[in-house]
């Protein structure tokens, strides 16, 4: 792997930028940094990783269509139990999952506006938008049906994460090619399996066999061990795609303007089409096959639907007991929090290392 250096205009309009801002370009976007050039054959290693494989599992298959995304992906290898019931139709909309879905819109929407316009006429758009489309998959409905008290919290919440946003990244300029929401779908096995994923924020593109691409995911929630897999699943998606990995992936904390990066390594997306085979297997045995599901008790059953009827939230409670505290951390949600690299990097700051 060979590093060059980046090179392109700076941020979109001249304006002056906050401290905050200032750190995603330069530690987050690493701003002129060096970018790293990948085997031009390593998107054609991966698929034939995956689709080799999976052969056995697609045959399973037959005529049907596998599709998959990365809730499902991390939800099935998470718990099969919990996967399955989301799969009969069991999920259903919140104020906080909807209200993620919002501003996410209405940040997409503020990226691409030629105005200036306040975080709350942004996320009036994503509103006015998503219930007009009405998708089956979205928020529509759930959100056409909200009375005007559970409206106005959920306008509060999203604006919260625009604002977030808006304060914590720089402009983004259009020579930094920014697309957001951007879907991405790759096809395995004489298409049977089909990955797909949708992108918050992708900023760049290849240029030859260099990687050039940041790959954002926008989070609301804290951080958690999980969304590394995400982003990882992301990049391997994007590699592909495209012939070339994306050089960073990192999920970004709205509320706390903090972020987990990672730079993508061969390694790295080995790992990722692993995991991709690991969850579509079990998803084909428990759909297909008709295995029963196993349990994994976690943080996660104190919101599962399934958790009135399921044996998980007391085997869960068990093991924080015998583990005498040890998993303390993990009763209050924390206990799956991975190690934010914003935190580390600003310990730095503080210490004058940086
Ligand atoms: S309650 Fe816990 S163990 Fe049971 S299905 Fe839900 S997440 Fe899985």
């Amino acid at each position: 792997m060979r590093a060059e250096t980046a090179e392109g205009t700076g941020p979109g309009q001249p304006r002056e930028l906050t401290p905050g801002q200032e750190a995603v370009l330069r530690e987050l976007m690493a701003w002129g940094g060096e970018r790293p050039t990948f085997d031009a054959l390593l998107a054609v290693r991966l698929r034939d990783v995956m689709e080799g494989q999976l052969a056995p599992v697609a045959d399973r298959l037959g005529r049907h269509e596998l599709v998959v995304a990365k809730q499902g992906l991390s939800g099935v290898l998470q718990c099969e139990r919990q996967w399955l019931a989301g799969e009969q139709g069991r999920f259903s909309w919140t104020l906080r999952t909807a209200g993620g879905t919002v501003a996410h819109r209405a940040i997409a929407l503020g990226l691409f506006t030629r105005n200036d316009p306040a975080p709350v006429e942004l996320v009036d758009g994503a509103l006015e938008r998503i219930i007009e489309e009405g998708h089956d998959w979205s928020p529509a409905g759930f959100l056409a049906g909200m009375g005007p008290a559970e409206l106005a919290e959920l306008r509060g919440e999203a604006t919260a994460q625009v604002q977030g946003f808006m304060t914590c990244f720089p402009p983004l300029g259009r020579s930094w090619r920014p697309a957001v929401e951007a879907r991405i779908r790759v096809d395995l096995c004489g298409d049977r399996v089909v990955l797909k994923g949708k992108v918050d924020l992708a900023l760049g593109q290849p240029a030859g066999t260099q990687a050039r691409v940041l790959i954002i995911d926008l989070k609301a929630a804290r951080p958690f061990r999980t969304h590394i897999d995400d982003l990882r699943y992301y990049a391997l998606l994007e590699t592909i795609r495209t012939g070339v990995p994306p050089f960073r992936v990192a999920s970004f904390y709205l509320d706390s303007g903090r972020w987990q990066q990672e730079d993508v390594t061969e390694a790295a997306l080995l790992t990722a089409a692993r995991r991709v085979v690991d969850g579509v297997r079990r998803m084909v045995e428990l759909r297909i096959d008709g295995r029963p599901p196993t349990l994994g008790p976690g943080p996660g059953c104190a919101f599962c639907a399934e958790r009135a009827e399921c044996p998980g939230p007391e085997r869960w409670q068990a093991e924080l007991s015998s583990a005498g505290g040890g998993l303390g951390g993990a009763q209050e949600g924390v206990g799956d929090e991975a190690a934010p690299v914003a935190v580390l990097v600003q310990e730095r700051r503080q210490s004058g290392a940086d």
